[in-house]
């Protein structure tokens, strides 16, 4: 398997874990759009919207719904975007389906993480959850 998503999921590349269950599993984006930006997968790998069981998807938008309001906190949102994207022509480059959660605030912000701060944020949405 050479899905760099199923990489992470079998630890072979690290990431900044937000959550894990049964069926799906959050993680900090690695070129954030805004600081918190997560990516949430399903642990089988689905290439998108069209390949992906109904109740898998329930699972995986139930995740989504959990770490909105945890995210929103650790970051100080003022808002959250979701989104979605299915083939090239809509953006999507990973293709293992994955939703993902983007802080947005009203005044811009840096997006770049400083040494530790990824894993800080992801430890304080932790404690939030
Ligand atoms: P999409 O364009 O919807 O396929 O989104 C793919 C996302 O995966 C992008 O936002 C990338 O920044 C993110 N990404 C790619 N590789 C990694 C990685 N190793 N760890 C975390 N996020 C990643
Ligand atoms: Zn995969």
């Amino acid at each position: 398997m050479t899905c760099i998503f199923c990489k992470i999921l079998n630890k072979e590349i690290p990431s900044f874990k937000i959550y894990e269950d049964e069926n799906t599993y959050a993680f900090l984006d690695i070129n954030p759009i805004n600081k918190g930006h997560t990516l949430v997968i399903s642990k089988k790998h689905y290439k998108d919207i069209y390949d992906i069981p109904e109740n898998t998807l329930k699972h995986l938008i139930l995740t989504v719904k959990k770490l909105s309001i945890p995210i929103k906190q650790a970051t100080n949102a003022d808002g959250i975007s979701i989104s979605q994207n299915n083939e090239e022509a809509a953006g999507q480059v990973i293709f293992h389906i994955h939703f993902h959660i983007i802080p947005k605030f009203k005044n811009k912000t840096s997006n770049k993480y400083k040494e530790g701060e990824a894993q800080k944020l992801a430890n304080k949405i932790k404690t939030l959850l």
